[in-house]
């Protein structure tokens, strides 16, 4: 991988997170909404584990139109009342790092030492995991992270979503959605910060778990919907909701990379550090590569995709980002950077139908100091 700017560190933040938080968080015992929680949190669908344990379970969703399916979540309870986390993995099956991920951190948070509550998504998507799809679901073809909030009489997509909508966005305090390269992009690791303008406190706690997440890339992303009823995103239901949250991107190619797998588990850990629920030293990125303008980069022909570029390369304006070819092998299409930036993923598999993302460029900003 050929890389031009130079990777910033992470430091040791002087100021802890958790200050922050306390200074801005709402009331002990109340949602960030105004609804009253119980001091040691919700109980998510079944789930409501005394404080100092952990319960495993599922929520349902039922069918109607299209089969039930089901969302496999632990909640994780402290001895001391707090904020509640939640993690959510698999909203689109095949990004598979996070999954592993959950799994991993669910005994590696000791109930006893946790202040607040942790939930873990582990697989939002199941119908998508345990078929094996990209972008969208196997029974309705449609992509779960653009159907929220979701609607109970809709398809099975639509249902998940209301579920974890009820469940789990309407009862944490801070959340993040956790995706990875699809199975079939080649991905470097980022993180989207969404400055959404509808609440100041909410952007700026979203931005704080961002720099406690770890990525070094952030994507500014101030172009996601406002409309509580169209809310679209998982990242995005929360925050219109009064809850800050981040999405990060951390794996590829539909595998559990070992290094993206305990990328997955440190960021989790570090940010439950940063929210004051782990004790231990607290982290932020110091010097974050903004990420002010993005492109998802569309082909102009069905066929056989031949990247040219890898993740994580830089590339200037017009540089060849792949070519396509037809099924029998000749090049039909040259595809090239729309400006220059940074190559945050390529597609990574032949396949390939017009229309359909082969890269995803970003642009080196200045940030939003
Ligand atoms: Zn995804």
């Amino acid at each position: 991988m050929r890389r031009l700017l130079p990777r910033p560190a992470a430091c040791l933040a002087a100021l802890a997170l958790p200050a922050l938080l306390a200074a801005q968080r709402p009331g002990a015992g109340a949602a960030p909404g105004g609804r009253p929680q119980p001091p040691f949190g919700p109980a998510v669908g079944p789930l409501d584990p005394a404080p100092g344990s952990a319960a495993s379970g599922y929520l349902e969703v039922p069918a109607r139109g299209d089969s039930a399916t089901r969302v496999p979540v632990t909640v994780i309870r402290g001895t001391t009342p707090g904020p509640t986390l939640a993690l959510v993995a698999g909203t689109h099956g095949a990004e598979v790092a996070p999954i592993v991920a959950l799994q991993r951190l669910r005994p590696m948070v000791a109930p006893a030492q946790l202040r607040g509550t942790l939930v873990l998504v582990h697989v939002a998507n199941l119908p998508s995991y345990l078929h094996r799809t990209v972008y969208r679901g196997p029974w309705d073809q449609k992509n779960l992270n653009r159907v929220y909030p979701g609607r109970d009489d809709g398809t099975v997509s639509e249902r998940i979503a209301a579920v974890i909508t009820r469940e789990v966005i309407d009862k944490c305090d801070y959340l993040v959605d956790m995706h990875a390269g699809d199975g079939n992009e080649s991905l470097r690791p980022y993180t989207y910060w969404s400055k959404l303008g509808l609440d100041a406190r909410v952007d700026s706690l979203a931005l704080e778990m961002a720099l406690a997440w770890g990525h070094d890339h952030i994507v500014i992303d101030p172009d996601r919907p406002k409309d509580r009823a169209a809310s679209l995103y998982v990242q995005n239901t929360a925050q219109v909701r009064g809850k800050p949250a981040i999405t990060t991107e951390t794996g590829w190619l539909g595998v559990p990379d070992p290094e993206m797998v305990a990328r997955n588990v440190d960021g989790a850990m570090r940010l439950l550090r940063a929210l004051g629920m782990l004790p231990g030293p607290v982290e932020k990125v110091r010097r974050p590569v903004w990420i002010d303008r993005t492109q998802v980069v569309a082909s102009p022909a069905t066929g056989a995709w031949e990247p040219a570029v890898s993740r994580s390369e830089y590339v200037a304006e017009g540089t060849v980002l792949g070519r396509v070819r037809d099924l029998f092998g000749n090049v039909v299409a040259e595809v090239s950077a729309p400006f220059a930036g940074v190559v945050l993923y390529v597609i990574g598999s032949p396949a390939m139908s017009v229309g359909e993302p082969v890269a995803f460029i970003g642009r080196v900003g200045t940030g939003p100091r």
